[in-house]
């Protein structure tokens, strides 16, 4: 790493040291040194940077809200590797690591890397693909492990798991969050395979950050994902909760559920829940067992475009939309 990288490390780190004894006082004071520290070129993110300290000096701001808890509520120690994998490396040190390859490649290169460790899922809901392709694909440990190793050459820090179900590969990610402990890693889960020895593990690697998928009030009842998940998954939340580990959600919208799962009632819900973010999903069609009517409609999805920017205007969480969010997912 670049003398420079090492000095900017060093001076945010300092910085976060105050911001964690004192976050209301000292938010505003480390944004000045990250100001200091970007500088005003191009790719300094000016207009990010000053969105973020207009939050900061409105107490009353939701996003406000959503910061400050995660500062004061996330364990310590996983909160300090959280700040040094996604905002330092991830991010300070990643993203002109990046920029500089893509002028030099004349290629895109992504902030971030999507991987499915394997298509097996221990669940069987109605409609998805999973079942369909069993556990018939599965990338190696070696084939994740090189797909990372190569990332961080061209300067990229976080990785995202998709599936199937990643957690039936559990031992395998934990190993791999151990090896490249300057990275952050973010899992679309179930959440049924969390349980206490889990918790543990993330607690000790405290580079996992798993997003859970519910679906609305309705699923503790209508069966669709298999009697007794609903509350399987309630009980991994409350485990993270107590253990102070930061998680988000990932809900899948359709056609039926969408009144439910978008409502205030269930957004305040998430909040209760302990989620910090929630990445909503339109229902997509796949395989042979795909039921399309679940599909919203197009007035369904312009009432969602419209929910998402209102929760993310007024709520404490994050709410975006994978497919409907350009400006945060793109
Ligand atoms: S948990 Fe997810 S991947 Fe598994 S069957 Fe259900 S929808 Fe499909």
């Amino acid at each position: 790493m670049s003398f420079t990288n090492q000095l900017k490390k060093a001076t945010l780190r300092t910085a976060f040291g105050f911001l964690e004894k004192n976050p209301e006082e000292n938010a505003l004071k480390l944004m000045s040194w990250v100001d200091k520290l970007a500088g005003d070129g191009p790719d300094s993110f000016p207009v990010h940077r000053a969105a973020v300290r207009q939050v900061l000096e409105d107490p009353q701001n939701n996003m406000y809200q959503l910061a400050m808890s995660i500062l004061k509520e996330t364990d310590s120690e996983v909160l300090k590797a959280t700040f040094e994998t996604f905002f330092l490396n991830a991010n300070i040190i990643g993203w002109p690591k990046q920029q500089e390859l893509r002028k030099k490649y004349n290629c895109n290169i992504p902030w971030a890397i999507l991987l499915d460790p394997t298509s097996a899922c221990n669940l069987h809901c109605t409609g998805c693909w999973a079942a369909e392709y069993g556990n018939k694909l599965n990338l190696t440990f070696d084939e994740i492990d090189s797909i990372i190793t190569q990332g961080k050459e061209l300067g990229v820090y976080m990785y995202i798991y998709t599936g199937g179900e990643p957690l039936v590969r559990k031992k395998d990610l934990i190993a791999l969050c151990e090896k490249h402990s300057d990275c952050q890693f973010l899992s679309f889960t179930n959440a049924t395979l969390i349980d206490e020895a889990f918790a543990n593990e993330m607690l000790r690697v405290k580079n996992f950050i798993p997003a859970i998928s519910v679906e609305g009030f309705e699923s503790a009842t209508d069966g669709r994902r298999g009697n007794g998940t609903y509350q399987k998954v309630i009980q991994a939340m409350a485990i993270l909760k107590e253990k102070h580990l930061p998680f988000g959600l990932s809900c899948c919208y359709t056609s039926q559920n969408l009144d439910s799962i978008s409502s205030y009632e269930f957004i305040d819900q998430m909040i209760q829940w302990g989620a910090r973010f929630v990445w909503y999903f339109h229902y997509m069609p796949v395989g042979n067992d795909a039921v399309p009517e679940l599909l919203p409609n197009p007035e369904q999805r312009e009432f969602m475009y419209h929910r998402i920017r209102d929760i993310r205007a007024t709520k404490p969480i994050f709410a975006m939309d994978f497919q409907n969010d350009g400006e945060y997912v793109c």
